[in-house]
């Protein structure tokens, strides 16, 4: 046929506001869509730190796909993407390939080690649902273990990599986790060390520092011992080495201290830096006005230069404005400028704290708590509407 062909890949937060914009704007028999993504549902990665601490379920954290498209607009397909083949202008899958007009690239980042000897190997990444699975069980099996052999308290000792955002958020959960495993496990809660280190000179750089040092005393108050200023040198199954000469013996490592682009993105081609492709305003990939690139994977940067963080908040703007321009391009209409609109930012610290950023003002505690479930409410409600939220929602 002759009707264009438009493929996404990756049905993230950036693939799925495409996905749903386009099925919202596009008419009858106008193109066909095609939605690739790994697994048959769709994950919120901006809440896996709590199933990954074991806080809150897996069943909160991810949806069915085909519940938030319309399957008769839509083709779901569920395949890992191999190889984006631009000159083709086809998609190599796990099973097969896909030929398209239009590509809409939304594979999210990955994350990034900075060549840390020993880190790709003995660390765990908050990444995927089945990612998370893993960390959780892992922290349960280490407090089991040492059960049966008192001396190794080195199974007691946890080190998240990275104050940054996810790993702050992450080390809050879990200083609000462990002691509930101490108590169904036994263990004296003296004994368990919950380290977080970051190279950097502050922990959530680009927050407003009295925010800074409000999250780190509540984390200090809930247990977490921050090492900020010190970087990893090397990771090892026994545990990591410090740049101070220090080493934390533990079996359990969680990096969040990076991420980078995917690295499909470098493999089809395209110039990147950290494996992200600068886009233009447009949101197309350099000199190919058929490929557009959202989300972890695209560089976008601010008016004094800088480049946007990659966050939830900037990959689903720029999936709307991606879809509107895929539309506009069929169409031969004009093109759409992307403009980021920020609406602030909120980190989760535990139970019922939180700091924010929004509408000029600070926030902190438990206002701050409420508005994080107010953007994730917000966002079940985008995506799913109320029943999305009813079902999915975190009300207490
Ligand atoms: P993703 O949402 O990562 O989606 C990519 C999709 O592509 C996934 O479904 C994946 O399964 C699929 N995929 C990947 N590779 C393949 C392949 N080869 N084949 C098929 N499918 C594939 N941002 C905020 O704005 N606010 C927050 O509060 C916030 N909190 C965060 C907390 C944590 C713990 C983490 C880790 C991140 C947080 N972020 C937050 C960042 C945010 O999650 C990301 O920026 C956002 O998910 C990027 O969206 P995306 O669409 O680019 O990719």
């Amino acid at each position: 046929s002759t009707i264009p062909k438009i493929v996404i890949l990756g049905a993230g937060y950036g693939g799925i506001l495409t996905a749903q914009r386009l099925q919202k704007e596009l008419n009858y028999n106008e193109a066909d869509v095609t939605l690739v993504n790994r697994h048959d549902y769709h994950y919120f990665t901006t809440h896996l730190h709590m199933p990954a601490a074991g806080t809150d379920s897996i069943d909160h954290t991810r949806v069915a796909i085909s519940k938030l498209i319309d399957e008769f607009k839509i083709d779901l397909v569920k395949s890992n993407v191999q190889e984006i083949r631009l000159s083709d202008r086809k998609v190599v899958l796990q099973d097969g390939t896909l030929s398209y007009d239009y590509l809409v690239i939304a594979l999210g980042g990955e994350p990034e080690s900075f060549g840390i000897p020993g880190l790709s190997e003995y660390a765990m990444t908050i990444r995927s649902i089945n990612s998370v699975r893993l960390i959780r069980q892992h922290i349960e099996y280490q407090f089991a273990l040492y059960k049966l052999d008192e001396t190794r308290t080195d199974r007691l000792n946890f080190v998240v990599g990275g104050a940054g955002f996810s790993g702050i958020e992450f080390v809050a959960e879990l200083a609000d986790r462990i002691p509930q495993l101490c108590k169904e496990y036994d263990v004296d809660p003296n004994l368990v060390h919950v380290y977080n280190v970051e190279a950097a000179p502050t922990a959530l750089p680009g927050f407003d520092p009295e925010l800074v040092e409000y999250a780190m005393d509540v984390l200090r108050k809930k247990g977490v011992e921050f090492k900020i200023g010190v970087a990893i040198q090397e990771c090892t199954p026994d545990g990591v080495f410090l740049a101070t000469g220090e080493e934390i013996k533990t079996a359990t490592v969680v990096w969040t201290g990076g991420i980078r682009g995917n690295r499909l993105i470098e493999a089809a081609g395209f110039e990147t830096a950290r494996g992200r492709v600068k886009v233009d305003d447009y949101l197309h990939a350099p000199g190919h006005d058929n490929v557009f690139i959202i989300g972890d994977n695209s560089l976008m940067f601010n008016a004094e230069g800088r480049p946007y963080p990659p966050t939830a908040q900037i990959a689903m703007q720029q999936g709307v404005t991606c879809a509107q321009n895929v539309v506009a391009s069929i169409r031969s209409k004009e093109l759409k400028k992307f403009v980021f609109s920020n609406k602030g930012t909120v980190a989760s610290l535990g139970k019922g704290e939180a700091i924010a950023s929004a509408f000029g003002k600070k926030y902190k505690g438990w206002v701050a708590a409420q508005l994080k479930k107010l953007v994730d409410m917000r966002y079940l409600f985008t995506i799913g509407g109320i029943l999305l939220v009813l079902k999915k929602g975190r009300f207490l």
